[in-house]
């Protein structure tokens, strides 16, 4: 049968089959709404309704500025199952990014969380396409505003029946748009269809790969604005488990632990910083995390000690590779019993692998020439990749890809192991070699007394290019820079070895929570090696 793949068809099937598994959102004003998929779909309906009646255009584009709460999940299925395209914005990045954003995207209508909405203020007169403002809030708690007309989301889904006749879709029909930070140059805008988020959950939730059942609880740390808490607002229904959503905080370690006991989590899924953050708090206050059994670590590298640190409180986190571009996960690292030996080079070499494609995840590495290398694990090139969910051009650029090229370095190893080395603008090339600013940070990583590392390529003389590190100590740790490139010499190969170690209170990050190498670059481009 031609039976579309739909998010149409995720909402019914969580009705049938979880409509009274919950969704628990922890909200700003630190109060826990609690409601159940059957409450989330009959409240999707009404804000169709409420779509129809703002007379958005069939194909419009609708922005959100929110946290990962209800009325944003909400927004993930009445946009596109009534057609629309649901643009989840990231507040985080600089005003001038959110701005180009709203315009590139020709946004019909934007839900601004209300501690957004001054950062929307600021901006109003420059965003012509917008003609609708919605705050995510009840109406009692409106804010005075300068936004035209501003209204509540309560007050605009009260006025609606919960009755809706969901359309049939192409399966093609563009269902989601999400920006890149754009490191370099503008943000570009990655369009996702229906089909590629039916096919990126189902091959996401395979049992090589997250594999959530009904007996799961999932709490996603990251945003919905950073490609829709990868995945997890489909995935989790698709599987019927229960979703927890964390709100603002997630940056508060204890607020977050005290979620994960008090709704019983067993997975999560977050970037190395708040897996950090989370290790840190466990182990200063004691507290235990006993429900919490796997997690993703994703978005960068994580540091072996991190994972060795979070394994004794209980929590397997597996290592997950992804992009905007690939909505977003390609590979992931599931912990098989045969992986075990963690205690071994060889089993702790195995555990940091970017891991093996998802089903339907075509990869191959070329070098700069464009020709295939050999999957030996050695041979390390730039990753190209083919998949259903893959973006094959940017949002508004005419040219399509076969084969997406990535930006990433990796290696790939005889039984499908992907290990990303580097992005090829941080890659550190030394007399016309390759060095892998990953590696060498985690082998600084497993200094006790480091908490952050970064390694930047920064021009040299002779070499090119040659490796600065720079570090965040932990605090009261006798620690210098000579004991730490000391610490490196038997680790790495001797050329490897970074030519300075510089201390620094913090490292800058960018908007999805990443060690901002470019930004250090800017900063080391002058640098006077010793
Ligand atoms: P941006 O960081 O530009 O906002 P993305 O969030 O899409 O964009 O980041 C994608 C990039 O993050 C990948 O191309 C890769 O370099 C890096 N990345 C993602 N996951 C991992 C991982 N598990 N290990 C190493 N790098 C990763």
């Amino acid at each position: 049968m031609d039976a579309e793949l739909s998010i149409t068809t995720i909402m019914r099937h969580a009705e049938m089959v979880a409509h009274g598994t919950e969704i628990v959102s922890s909200m700003n004003d630190d109060a826990i709404h609690r409601y159940t998929y059957a409450d989330a779909f009959r409240r999707c309906r009404q804000l169709a309704n409420a779509l129809d009646a703002l007379k958005l255009s069939a194909d419009a584009r609708v922005g959100t500025l929110a946290w990962n709460d209800y009325r944003h999940f909400e927004l993930h299925y009445a946009v596109p199952c009534s057609g629309r395209i649901c643009h989840t914005i990231n507040p985080k990045l600089f005003l001038d990014q959110i701005r180009f954003i709203i315009r590139d995207a020709g946004d019909e209508a934007l839900f601004i969380d209300p501690q957004f909405l001054p950062l929307i203020e600021s901006i109003q007169a420059e965003l012509p396409s917008v003609r609708h403002w919605i705050a995510l809030c009840a109406q009692s708690e409106l804010p005075t505003s300068s936004l035209p007309d501003l209204c509540s989301y309560e007050s605009l889904l009260a006025a609606q029946p919960a009755e809706f006749d969901w359309p049939t879709l192409d399966e093609q029909r563009a269902s989601g748009l999400c920006y890149t930070s754009g490191t370099t140059g503008n943000p570009k805008g990655v369009l996702g269809c229906h089909r590629s988020v039916v096919l990126h959950g189902m091959a996401q939730n395979m049992a090589s790969c997250v594999g959530l059942t009904p007996e799961d609880t999932v709490m996603p740390l990251v945003p919905m604005f950073h490609v829709n808490a990868w995945g997890m607002p489909y995935t989790a229904p698709m599987a019927g488990a229960k979703l927890v959503l964390p709100g603002a905080h997630v940056a508060d370690a204890s607020r977050m632990v005290d979620l994960i006991n008090s709704e019983g989590v067993t997975y999560s899924l977050a970037v190395p910083t708040l897996w950090s953050g989370i290790n840190n708090y466990l182990e200063q206050s004691g507290a235990t995390v006993s429900t919490l059994k796997r997690g993703v670590i994703g978005g960068a590298a994580g540091a072996m000690r991190l994972y060795e640190d979070m394994d004794r409180h209980g929590v397997r986190l597996e290592n997950g590779w992804g992009m905007t571009e690939l909505s977003p996960m390609g590979s992931y690292n599931r912990i098989l019993d045969r992986h075990q030996d963690s205690d071994t080079e060889a089993g702790r070499s195995q555990r940091l692998k970017s891991g093996q494609p998802l089903f339907g995840m075509q990869l191959r590495i070329v070098d700069e020439d464009g020709n295939s290398l050999p999957h030996d694990g050695e041979a390390s090139g730039v990753l190209e990749v083919r998949a259903p969910w893959a973006c094959s051009a940017y949002f508004g650029a005419g040219q399509e890809h076969t084969w997406f090229s990535t930006g990433d370095v990796a290696t790939i190893d005889p039984n499908g192991y992907l290990q990303i080395t580097d992005r090829v603008k941080d890659v550190i090339k030394s007399g016309g070699e390759w060095i892998s600013s990953i590696d060498i940070e985690n082998v600084v990583m497993s200094h006790p007394g480091v908490r952050e590392a970064v390694v930047i390529g920064v021009s040299h003389p002779h070499w090119s290019e040659r490796p600065l590190l720079l570090i965040v100590p932990e605090e009261q740790q006798e620690l210098s820079p000579h004991l730490i490139l000391k610490f490196l010499q038997d680790k790495l190969p001797k050329w490897w070895i970074p030519n300075a170690c510089e201390f620094v209170d913090e490292l800058p990050h960018t908007a999805t929570g990443k060690v901002s190498k470019k930004s250090l670059r800017d900063l080391y481009t002058h640098y006077q090696w010793p």
